[in-house]
């Protein structure tokens, strides 16, 4: 039995597995270890994930959609071209992508995953993925907190035992996890974060800070415009810490230009890093610890590949980061880790993991407050407790012969009930009695997955009534999810043997479409040469020419650069 460790992000994807006590990394068709998490149509109405629908992203911005993580456990759809999706549509088509990768990777079928999320999902978005691995085709055995994933690989590889903070700055995301690696045993003691603050925001707050030098505004520009500005602005940032660079432009068709160096994007940059700064904070609060007990800061996703972030993150807690670990791979390679642990590999015997709660739960409660009953959030079990967890609290009856009690469940850490995360509701018969003399105990048990079982007894009668919240607004229905696999199953994949030629294809197609003049009559021809040579169908001189044509593209994806 393998399964397959999936770190299902919001820009980029990967997969890995256990195997012969070591983790595997799955390289996808174009032989990447990531895959971007973007699916588009191709103009045969074909499924296309990963590269080659992200080089569509400015050709085709209406056949092709990325970020939609962001959308997980929302009932929101994107439309591709005709069709529209759920964010669990669209992920598990990415999902689908991954696994069809390890499988002709690993030459067997896959049918059982281990998928990361942010440590901070709530119950819906942590639904959703399952719910996404399942359509799929994959039994979601376990969700690991992104963070937790990252500590794995750290702590199983350095045998370090201390205090941990992984900082996981991502495309869109940032998780912050306080954990202890102590005798074989991690345990994470509280998390954090802001689901708002990724690499993508250091881009999009560059094309802000470049047209405002200008004067100008985006509602000035087409959708192809801020596209092409925010790809070069993606390049740009990756050079920043390089050579001062001339980002060319256009907008409403006037071509501009900015000069682009370390200083201006760190100032740039500021903004955000202060955001930085309070989910640390809150974590280490949360941990009941101080910045100073802190022996290792961790640092995990690509954004963290910025030195601006580096020291932000050195600078909060007055220490240099460790990152050691590749901070693309980290997670996944803990998810194999993770993978390996579920399939009882000896070599993992002794590392045992605990994993907190994010949020509170609780109930709604009533109290009397001069004699006025007012709605009030009760938690029963408190956000970073430490899981599995189940805890008991009673609650009276408020009204003379009140023969129910409607227990409704939210997610949350707002005193009203209101404005917390509605999950579902349980009711329950008490024999009617007056006031305060019925009582139910209701208990929560919460679980590694983040699931939740609400117990209800009613103390007088003992009688039980259980439920696992599954009717939260956003998570799918039993037929709703027969329905989405019908659709999905009914979608033509593009083939798998000609994505690098699709990819190649759509690259040369995004250079035709930003270059002028010479470049681009000199990419056209490119592009004619290597469409001729794939309709000869000779395998021996696609492969030539893939190489030549990956190439010559290359050169012109720098030359942008002078
Ligand atoms: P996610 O987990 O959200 O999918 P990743 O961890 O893959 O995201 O990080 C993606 C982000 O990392 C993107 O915003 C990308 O711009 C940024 N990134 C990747 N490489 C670099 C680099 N060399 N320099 C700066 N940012 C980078
Ligand atoms: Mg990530």
């Amino acid at each position: 039995m393998t399964i397959l460790a999936i770190d299902l992000g919001t820009t980029n994807s990967a997969c890995a597995v256990w195997r012969d006590n070591d983790v595997v990394f799955i390289p996808n068709k174009l032989g990447e270890f990531l895959t971007p998490s973007v699916v588009g149509i191709d103009d045969k109405g074909e499924i296309l994930v990963g590269q080659g629908a992200k080089e569509r992203l400015i050709t085709h911005p209406n056949m092709t959609v990325a970020v939609f993580k962001r959308l997980m456990g929302t009932s929101h759809k994107v439309a591709i071209h005709k069709t529209s999706f759920t964010a669990v549509e669209l992920s598990s088509l990415v999902i689908k992508s991954l696994k069809e990768d390890a499988e002709a990777f690993l030459n067997s079928t896959i049918d059982e995953a281990v998928i990361s999320v942010p440590a901070y999902f709530n119950d819906n978005q942590r639904y959703a993925t399952k719910k996404a691995g399942e359509l799929a085709g994959l039994r979601v055995g376990r969700l690991i907190n992104e963070p937790t994933a990252a500590a794995m690989a750290y702590g199983l590889h350095e045998k370090k035992e201390g205090i941990f903070v992984i900082v996981d700055l991502g495309g869109g995301t940032l998780d912050v996890t306080v954990l202890e690696f102590f005798e074989g045993v991690m345990q994470v003691h509280a998390s954090a974060g802001d689901n708002y603050l990724g690499g993508e925001d250091f881009v999009e707050a560059m094309v802000d800070a470049a047209l405002k030098a200008h004067g100008l505004k985006r509602a000035d520009m087409t959708p192809e415009e801020t596209h092409q500005l925010s790809m070069k602005m993606e390049t740009a940032k990756r050079r920043i810490s390089g050579p001062e660079q001339l980002v060319s432009y256009t907008v409403a068709g006037t071509s501009y230009s900015s000069k682009i160096d370390t200083e201006w994007f760190n100032r740039t940059a500021t903004p955000l890093l202060i955001r930085i700064q309070k989910p640390v904070e809150s974590a280490v609060r949360d941990a009941g610890l101080s910045l100073t007990e802190i022996d290792e800061v961790v640092l995990v996703g690509g954004a963290t590949r910025l030195s601006v972030v580096r020291s932000a993150v050195g600078r909060i807690f007055k220490k240099l980061p460790a990152c050691t670990i590749d901070p693309d791979f980290a997670i996944v390679k803990g998810g194999a880790v993770q993978a390996g642990l579920v399939q009882k590999s000896a070599a993992l015997d002794d590392l045992v993991l605990t994993d907190v709660c994010p949020f509170t739960l609780g109930v709604d409660a009533v109290d009397e407050v001069n004699g006025q009953f007012v709605e009030v959030f009760s938690p029963i079990i408190e956000r970073n407790t430490t899981v599995p967890v189940s805890r008991v609290s009673r609650y009276y009856t408020v009204q003379d012969n009140q023969t129910e009690i409607v227990t409704r469940v939210f997610q949350g850490e707002h005193r009203k009930p209101s404005k917390n995360v509605y999950l579902g509701s349980l009711r329950s018969s008490v024999p009617r009695n007056k006031a305060h003399q019925e009582a139910i105990d209701v208990r929560f048990s919460y679980d590694m997955n983040g699931i939740l079982d609400v117990d209800v007894t009613v103390v007088s009668t003992g009688r039980t009534y259980n439920k696992v919240i599954k009717n939260s607004p956003a998570s799918l229905s039993d037929d709703e999810f027969n329905k989405s696999l019908e659709r999905l199953q009914k979608l033509k994949f593009h083939p798998r043997e000609s994505e690098r030629n699709r990819a190649l294809m759509a690259r040369g197609e995004r250079l035709f479409e930003t270059a002028l003049g010479e470049e681009r009559s000199a990419i056209a021809a490119l592009i004619s040469g290597f469409e001729a040579v794939l309709n000869r169908q000779n395998a021996m001189e696609i492969s030539k020419a893939q190489e030549e044509f990956e190439q010559a593209l290359e050169q012109f994806d720098l030359e942008e650069w002078h």
